[in-house]
């Protein structure tokens, strides 16, 4: 999401006569978009800053922007404990970025993390998505209403909140036509979406996908990230009935032991989730499923942790995100005794070797086969092209330049550490784009 409202503040600054640079020391402003999930990230700002404004000595006109969940969760106590930063702007503020750079210039520090009652979305300029980049994020819905113990998305992000389907339409036509043909809906719950439509209907995602499936152009549709609790029948059934529905489900899970979910506020049990993923693999068997999970959350034994090392045996992850429980200020979890750091490394190591054999695993599975591949860009060895499967792996194979941003078939030949290689089956596109499912 951070990806995709860096975008958005850079289309916002085009009007004040600003464009994107791939080099810092060029910049007159430079944004640090900062997430606030863990700790970790929050303290890597700091240091940051501290070493930009140094480039203050050969441009003394350099402004320094905090963005994102840090700067909504920190504020003014951002610039006193830094005063290199000249503005703090919260995620729901980003359209008000060019007036806060306009005011910063004054000599001022100044700082915005108000939650406004009319959607930025609204206000901010249409999306600039950069030429030949075929692959693109469209945020679809924000924030979040579930209040996990352990998260402060619904106090950086705010209330659940979605954006109306016809301007997610018009956004996702836009994008087509500037030449993206693979696209990801994003929310921090985005199977929760429950947009307007424009009949003043609400729309399911499920309604969304089917709706953005008409744009002809538009080859490949995914969605992150889904929550177990709204994983609902039309959304399974979407990955079958609608063929731009890529397979590929990230679908977080955090714990496989009871105790710990219900201490987490996740609001469904272990067994539910194993259950639910069955589910959605008798609909479309070849789904790669994907997690999240957290080890080491406050008062977890061995116990539930071997709970948690059981459900991953059972559901077979393609892939997976795995951390600490890092504690976060004002969060219910972060005031309970908390487990010993070398206790935590130790299981979070052991979780990871599993999940890493999952997804080698699941690479293998692919070798001999054939698989369509959307290629993004060249690859590192001469002559060679990387993209994506519908599966979502990174593919490489050897191809002409022509092949950007076209579908083509790939034999898998080898499996490397996170991506896949091959060789070129296809010269020409399969009609229709991505072919239909057997
Ligand atoms: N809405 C999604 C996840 C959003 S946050 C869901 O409910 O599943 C992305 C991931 O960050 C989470 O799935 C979780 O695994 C991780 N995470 C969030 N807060 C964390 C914390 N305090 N410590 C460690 N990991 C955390
Ligand atoms: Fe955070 Fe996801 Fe829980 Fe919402 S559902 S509080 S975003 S972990």
């Amino acid at each position: 999401m951070n990806v995709y409202d860096s975008g958005r503040m850079a289309d916002a600054m085009v009007k004040s006569g600003y464009a994107e640079t791939k080099d810092c020391a060029e910049a007159d402003l430079i944004v640090l978009n900062t997430c606030h999930i863990r700790e970790k990230a929050t303290e890597k700002i700091y240091s940051e800053v501290g070493r930009l404004k140094a480039l203050r000595k050969k441009n003394p006109d350099l402004k320094i922007a905090v963005a994102g969940c840090v700067a909504q969760a920190e504020g003014t106590e951002i610039q006193r404990r830094q005063p290199a930063v000249d503005i703090v702007v919260g995620p729901q503020a980003y359209h008000r970025l060019p007036d806060l750079v306009a005011k910063a210039g004054s000599g001022t520090s100044v700082a915005d993390t108000d939650f406004p009652l009319r959607s930025k979305f609204s206000r901010l300029p249409r999306n600039r998505l950069p030429r030949g980049q075929v692959t693109a994020f469209l945020t679809i819905q924000e924030g979040c209403d579930k209040f996990c113990t352990f998260c402060v998305v619904p106090y950086t992000r705010g209330a659940e909140d979605s954006r109306p389907a016809a301007e997610v339409v018009e956004e996702a036509n836009l994008l087509v036509e500037r030449g993206a043909r693979d696209i990801t809906l994003l929310g921090q719950n985005v199977n929760s979406y429950n947009g307007v439509g424009p009949d003043g209907g609400k729309r399911s995602l499920a309604d969304l996908i089917v709706e953005l499936s008409k744009i002809e152009a538009l080859k490949r549709i995914r969605f992150t990230t889904s929550h177990p609790r709204d994983m609902s029948q039309d959304l399974i059934d979407a990955f079958v009935e609608c063929d731009k529905l890529m397979p590929y489900l990230h679908l977080p899970v955090q714990s496989g032991s009871d105790r710990i979910l219900r201490a987490m506020n996740r609001r469904h049990t272990a067994r539910q989730y194993v259950d639910l993923i069955r589910r959605i693999r008798g609909r479309r068997p070849d789904i790669v499923i994907s997690g999240d999970f957290i080890v080491a959350f406050p008062g977890e034994t061995e116990e539930d942790f071997l709970q948690t090392i059981e459900l991953v045996e059972e559901v077979s992850y393609g892939r997976s995100y795995s951390f600490k429980y890092s504690p976060r200020p004002g969060t219910p979890a972060a005031a309970l005794p908390q487990i010993d750091g070398d206790v935590a490394s130790e299981r979070l190591a052991r979780l990871q070797r599993l999940l890493r054999k999952q997804q080698q695993e699941c690479q293998r599975n692919f070798v001999g086969r054939t698989v369509s591949v959307l290629f993004e860009r060249k690859g590192r060895k001469p002559g060679q092209l990387v993209g994506k499967s519908e599966h979502l792996h990174a593919v490489h194979a050897q191809a002409t330049a022509d092949c950007l941003g076209q579908i083509r078939k790939v034999e898998i030949v080898r499996s490397e550490a996170n991506s896949l290689s091959g060789k070129l089956v296809s010269v020409r596109e399969p009609v229709g784009g991505s072919p239909r499912r057997r």
